[in-house]
Order: C-alpha cells, then structure tokens, then sequence
C-alpha cells in the first residue's frame, strides 16, 4: 500500500526537536510512512519557524524521523529568496539558494536507500508573462537536472499543480496542462507532477470540462501527491480531511489503479486544525480517513474490480 505522510511543520510539535520524539510517536501510531520537511535556510523569523525546518535542525530532524522508518521527502522553502521567478533576474544566486537543498535531498536519499523528491513551485512572477514564467522555471529545471547528476543522483524534483488565481493566470504551473509542459522536456526519472488534488479541484471549479481524472500523460507523470481538504463555504483549503468538499476519495483511488507507488502527503495547516479542536486528533482522523480509502483501493484493485 503507498505510504501515508504529512508535512512536517514544527508547529505540529513546538519547534523544538525533543517536542519531536512525542510527536513522532502520534504519527506511528497514526501508520506514517512518510513526511515532507520543508527545508529553510539563512534568516528566518518566528512565522518561518513554525513552517519550515531551519538548516541548524536539518540533521537532527532527519535522523530522528530515518530511525522511526518514516520515509523523508522535503518541499523546498518557501521564503521569497527562493521563489523560482528569481532566476530571470540572477540564475546564480537563486541556484545557489537551492544547492544546499539538494545536497541535503541527495545525504536523505544515501541514508535511506531510495529516492528522495522535492516539491517545488514554479515561478509565478504577477507582472511578468506566462512564458517568462515558464522559461524561467525551465532554466531552473535544466541546472537542477545537472546538479542532481553531479550530486550522484538519488533526488527528483516534482512541481507541484498550485491553485490559479483568476482566469488571466501567469504562473507556469497553475494548471494540469500548464504544468505537463513544464516538465515535458524534462527526464522523467528526475522530474515529476506533484498533484495537489485540493488545488487542481479548485482549479476546476472555473472549468465545467473538469473531471477528477487528468489525463493518462499527466497521471504518467506524477511522483508526489497533497491531499488536504477545502472549507466549502470559505473555500480555505489545508484542511484536515473532514468537509468532504475535495473529491480525494475518487482521487487518490484512480491514481492508485494508475500505477502510482509514491506516498500521499497530507498537507494540513495547524490552525485550521485548531479551528476544530484538537489538532492532534484532526491529523489522526484525516490519516485514518486516508488509511481507510487506501485499504478499501487496494482490496478493490486486489479482487480485479475497478477502484
Ligand atoms: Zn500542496
């Protein structure tokens, strides 16, 4: 069965790397397979704290969750310095903002004998075209690719489908279409799709022609997934899997029965679990919720049915 995981905001266990050993102890017992760290370095203030993983903690955080047997993936920081768009303006500072991280994806995948992804975004400039936005996200890609090579493999970057603001949309990877033609010159056993389900569903919300069934090229080429849920009357998404308002019980099953053997990451904001009640108890259900699905697809597929 695919590993289940969640990202690893700190928050989740107060930012503090002894908080992590109870927390890791939930998420076994929750049947974690994997998690995404998203990796930060240089400065970071408080808010950036409780998202992301400082580089100071890299280490220290990896090697407790490898001696849990959870699986590590990492999703690239999310601070301005690291934003794709930059690479237009200087391709040698943004490259260097990203080869600490796929020094550190390339040491995970050494210590655990398997691939490791990192999630990125495209460049999503707001003044700029959609195709400057997408050479520039191109360019990145083609360095990654000889990094990774130079770095002796072991690490795939997966970009991840992001909701599109407004119709006139210029960031290259705010659609299924958009973000197959990114990655369509790219080798494909170093780049991929992540598929955000809750963010192609959004997408698809403006388009009448949209089913929870990308096409077979783009299911071909997806090597990460976010699962998470929206709030139906505020659409807020990052939510734990307790609206139903994201069709992921039809999604995460046609990607199963397509092949897909890489994890399903749930990507649930803290507050928002909060906004429930008990955040731990909310990640629990949405692993069960998961867990349930994934079980029921496995039987489904096991016995020649249709999942
Ligand atoms: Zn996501």
């Amino acid at each position: 069965m695919n590993a289940i995981g969640s990202a690893s905001s700190p928050r989740w266990y107060r930012g503090s790397v002894s908080g992590l050993a109870a927390y890791l102890s939930n998420l076994r017992a929750w049947g974690a397979g994997a998690a995404e760290l998203v990796l930060h370095h240089g400065p970071a203030t408080e808010q950036f704290r409780f998202v992301h993983v400082i580089e100071q903690d890299w280490n220290a955080t990896f090697a407790q969750y490898h001696a849990r047997g959870i699986a590590c993936h990492a999703h690239a920081s999310l601070a301005p310095g690291f934003r794709l768009e930059g690479w237009h303006t200087d391709a040698q500072v943004c490259a260097a903002q990203y080869t600490p991280l796929l020094a550190f994806c390339a040491r995970m995948a050494q210590a655990e004998g398997r691939a490791v992804t990192m999630v990125a975004h495209g460049a999503g400039d707001t003044k700029a075209t959609l195709h400057a936005n997408q050479e520039a996200t191109r360019g990145f890609l083609h360095w990654a690719e000889g990094e990774i090579f130079r770095l002796g493999g072991g690490v795939r970057i997966a970009i991840e489908l992001l909701r599109a603001r407004g119709v006139s949309d210029v960031h290259a990877a705010s659609s299924r279409e958009k973000v197959m033609t990114i990655i369509h010159d790219c080798d494909p056993a170093l780049v991929g799709i992540c598929w955000d389900m809750e963010h192609d569903w959004f997408n698809g919300l403006r388009d009448p022609s949209w089913t929870p069934r990308p096409p077979d090229a783009f299911l071909d080429r997806v090597i990460h997934a976010h699962v998470h849920d929206a709030n139906g009357e505020t659409l807020a998404n990052h939510y734990p899997l307790v609206f139903n308002t994201v069709p992921y019980d039809g999604m995460a099953p046609l990607l199963v029965a397509h092949g897909y053997t890489g994890p399903l990451i749930l990507e649930i904001r803290y507050r928002h679990a909060l906004s429930l009640g008990n955040p731990q108890f909310w990640m629990g259900q949405s692993y069960a919720v998961l867990r349930r699905l994934l079980t029921d697809t496995d039987r489904a597929l096991r016995s020649g049915r249709p999942a």
